[in-house]
């Protein structure tokens, strides 16, 4: 695996790559979820290339970005093992440099949700994404389902500016306990770590309103996933979500997909997760 840190050592290395070229852009502190997407544009690419960048445009609260966990050893050596050919791991200056003055900022899609929860979130998103697109110029991108909402916002970006890369969405990777791999996991005390799996309990009933019960009442879905958190008093309610698949707009009644999110904190560590729901014909 070859270490690039800047623009130049990157577009060096890429001038030689063979293509297809797939990308996987990090934030660092691997875990099975991100080899999930290696795995997936090492199948799909004769070139793999990932990016390990912890963005502070998309952080709001500083102490957030200072906290999240780095090791630059750890992840190489896991980034190398799942078969990454070329590691983009530049410093902040070289991803912005002086004078660097632009806003990618998506439209709709991006609003709701995190996007309310944590505003100017999707604008550092999608304005590193855009950039890292031109830097690496891969016929494909890998993101992960778990971030549900991001994906939709780089797809509509993606299709809104004509971007030459493919954006792939993969399935969430999860631990046996149903809980979503994440980085912020790592922060979790052994007891935050427990409590957490309630997370996808919760979303599972949500899931089993819908396609089990026959549920259409979105309310009805909302106060079922919110009873299954109430069960766990360390855990408190950023929001919890029955929103449309494809617009995110959230629901009165489901008559199509629907997605089912909830942003939670344990410990003073927020984390996402989500699950698909179709209702029963
Ligand atoms: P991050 O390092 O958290 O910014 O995530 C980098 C990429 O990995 C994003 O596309 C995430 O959606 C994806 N990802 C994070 N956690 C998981 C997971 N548990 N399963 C699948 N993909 C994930």
């Amino acid at each position: 695996m070859l270490v690039v840190r800047t623009r130049a050592e990157l577009r060096a290395a890429l001038a030689s790559a063979p293509r297809p070229v797939g990308f996987v852009p990090t934030m660092g502190w691997l875990h099975a979820g991100h080899v999930s997407l290696v795995e997936r544009a090492r199948a799909e690419s004769a070139t793999v290339v990932m990016s390990i960048f912890v963005n502070p445009r998309q952080f709001g609260e500083s102490a957030d970005f200072a906290r999240y966990p780095r090791s630059e050893p750890r992840d190489f050596a896991m980034a190398e093992a799942a078969g990454v050919d070329i590691m983009f791991a530049p410093g902040v200056e070289d991803v912005y440099p002086a004078g660097f003055d632009t806003v990618v900022s998506v439209g709709a899609i991006s609003r709701p949700l995190e996007g309310a929860a944590r505003p100017g979130h999707f604008d550092g998103v999608a304005t590193v994404v855009a950039l890292l697109f031109a830097l690496v110029g891969a016929e494909r991108a890998y993101f992960g389902l778990k971030d549900y909402q991001q994906v939709a916002v780089i797809r509509r970006m993606a299709l809104d500016l004509a971007l030459p890369t493919e954006v792939v969405p993969c399935p969430t990777v999860r631990e046996p306990d149903g809980l979503a791999m994440s980085s912020r996991n790592a922060r979790l005390s052994p007891a935050g770590r427990a409590v957490a799996t309630v997370i996808h309990r919760a979303l599972v009933a949500g899931v089993a309103a819908i396609e089990g019960a026959g549920q259409r009442d979105a309310d009805a879905v909302r106060a079922a996933m919110t009873a299954v958190l109430a069960q766990e008093p360390a855990v408190a309610v950023d929001y919890v979500s029955v929103a449309d698949a494809l617009t995110l707009a959230e629901l009165a009644v489901i008559h199509g997909e629907a997605v089912l999110s909830m942003a939670v904190r344990v410990d003073g560590v927020r984390l996402i997760d989500n699950e698909l729901a179709t209702p029963r014909p």
